[in-house]
Order: C-alpha cells, then structure tokens, then sequence
C-alpha cells in the first residue's frame, strides 16, 4: 500500500481522499478549509499542517484545486519536498498551459507526472466510479494505474502529458453543445404540440440521441434521476459549465482551432450565469429557451 499526500480535500478531493483510505493507503491530507480537514480526519485521513509537510516523502502526491493558478502554486511550493521517485497526479480540470506547467516542475525535481482530470461529479468521487483522462508518459500512466484505481469506474489512458485535459476540454464543449441543442429541442417540441415523454422516446433511440437526453433530460418526467426532477438542483452547477467552456475556449485560442458553438454555448452560460443561475444545474439552460423570442 502507497503513502499518499492529498492536497484539496473539497467536494471531489474530500471522497476521493477517503476512497483511497479505504482501499487500505495511508493518505496524509491537507486543505485550506477547516471544514474540509475535518471531514477528511472523520474519513481516515492523517492532517498535515502545510501543502509542504503532505508531499514529504510520499510515494504519491494528489492535487484536487479550483484552477490552474492553485495547482501550478502548490507544485512550486512542494517541489523540493516530493522524493526524486515519487508520483504526482493532478486530477482538477485545468488549462492546458498550466498543466505543462505543473509536469515541467514534476519533471524538474525527478518525479513521474499525471494529469488525471475527472468527470462523475460528485457522486462518482463519493462512490469511486469516476472516468479518469490520464496524460503522462508511458511509466507515469503505469504507475498512476494503481492508485486511480479505488476513485475510478474507468481509466482512458489519452496520451502524453496534458491529453488528459486536452480529452476533459473536449468532452465538456460538447457536454455543453449537446445540452444546449437538446434543450432548445424540447422547447420547440412543446410549442408543437408535442409531450416530452414522446419526443424523449423518439430522440433516445434516433440520430438525435446523446447523453444530454438519455442520462440527463433537462425536462422532468423522462429520466427519473435527471436534476430536472429535482428543480434544477445539481449534479453539475452553471458556473462549473462555465468554468470548463473557458478552459476550452482557451484551449482554442492557443491552437486557433475554430469552435463557433463551443464559443456561443460559453456566451450563454455566461449569460445564465449572469443572471445568478451559477448554482443551478446546468440543464436549467432550458429556462432561457422558455421566455417568449427575442425579434
Ligand atoms: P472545491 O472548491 O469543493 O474544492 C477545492 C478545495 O481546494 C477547497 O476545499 C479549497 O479550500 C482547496 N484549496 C484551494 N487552494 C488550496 C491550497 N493552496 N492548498 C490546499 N487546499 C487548497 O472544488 P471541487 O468541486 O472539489 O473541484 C475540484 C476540481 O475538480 C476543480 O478543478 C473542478 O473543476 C474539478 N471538477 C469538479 C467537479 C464537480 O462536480 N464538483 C466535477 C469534475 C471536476
């Protein structure tokens, strides 16, 4: 079993730190919340003082931070603590540029480097069943394997360092597009005439099907699970929507990749956003298809 440093025990860090202690690791967590330490002692985690004493000679250091900013300051903070051998994982979802960044530094000091964003929300870091998007070298993603394992339902291997973000970008620009498209659509059905359990049962098995529909319905009714049977509660906020269409926007820019519904799907979760739905689950996107039109 690994010695494990685990630094962001928020709502995904926090279950997935405990995941790890289940699986039998010795897991020495820290944050800059108290609430956050405290859950994480409740979970079987050792507390370290400092970001520095929890990457101290580990075989393994997690980072589970907001933004790239966090992730690329906590590497230069730890860096002359992580042993030459070690491993680290970042699994936030971050820009591309701050990752080569924090794989730089890994690089610098000796050790193998993962960047392993997430998707499953918070209920897959609670029940470990997480999709992970690893980039790293061949010996990083071996190493990595292991210690994802108790976290993950699934671990995809995308390639060299950064493809992980890269693949978590993409994913969500398309998340977004697809609930978008699909909350306009059953919009339009209503207006025609048509319930939402016959357009439902007509798009979840024809060309127009995607997860936006099947798994996550943005009207109620359908999909029993869907956040739209829970007033809009999330599952998956506005604002991280809107966080993760930055993150690929950003991401297009540096490649000057043309991505026009990846830029106005960011727009109008900007615009959702605005209007103070950051907290609401992002299929209520169907609520700015329910005014009237705009001429
Ligand atoms: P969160 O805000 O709940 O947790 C982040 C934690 O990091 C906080 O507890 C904060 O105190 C801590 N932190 C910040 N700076 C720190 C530092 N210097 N040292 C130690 N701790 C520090 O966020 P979250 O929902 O757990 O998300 C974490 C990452 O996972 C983000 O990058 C997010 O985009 C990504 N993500 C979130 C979800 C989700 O559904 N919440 C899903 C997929 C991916």
């Amino acid at each position: 079993m690994a010695s494990i440093g685990f630094i962001g025990l928020g709502n995904m860090g926090g279950p997935m730190a405990a995941n790890l202690v289940k699986a039998g690791h010795h897991v020495t967590g820290f944050d800059l919340s108290a609430a956050a330490i405290e859950d994480a002692r409740t979970a079987g985690c050792s507390i370290a003082d400092s970001a520095v004493e929890t990457a101290t000679d580990k075989d393994v250091v997690v980072t589970m931070l907001p933004a790239g900013k966090h992730v690329v300051a906590v590497y230069d903070e730890i860096k002359n603590s992580v042993r030459a051998d070690s491993l680290m994982i970042d699994s936030s979802t971050i820009d591309i540029s701050s990752a080569q960044q924090a794989h730089a530094i890994a690089d610098s000091v000796g050790a193998l480097s993962v960047d392993a964003p997430v998707s499953g929300g918070i209920m897959g870091a609670v029940n470990g069943t997480l999709t992970f998007m690893a980039g790293g070298t061949e010996a990083a993603l071996e190493a990595a394997a292991p210690v994802l394992e108790p976290m993950a339902g699934r671990v995809v291997n995308c390639g060299g360092a950064t493809a992980g973000q890269a693949a978590k970008v993409c994913n969500n620009m398309i998340l977004a597009i697809t609930m978008i498209g699909t909350t306009e659509a059953f919009e339009l059905g209503r207006r025609l005439g048509l319930t939402d359990q016959a357009l439902f049962d007509v798009v979840s098995t024809a060309s127009g099907q995607s997860w936006s529909t099947t798994t996550y319905c943005p009207v109620p009714g359908p999909v029993p699970t869907s956040p739209a049977n829970n007033d809009y509660k999330p599952g998956f906020a506005a604002d991280l929507m809107l966080k993760d269409l930055g993150l690929s926007q950003e991401a297009a820019s540096m490649t000057n990749a043309f991505t026009p519904l990846g830029a106005h799907a960011n727009q109008l979760y900007k615009e959702f956003c605005d209007e103070g739905n950051g907290g609401v689950d992002f299929s209520g996107i169907i609520k700015m298809m329910q005014v009237p039109k705009k001429d």
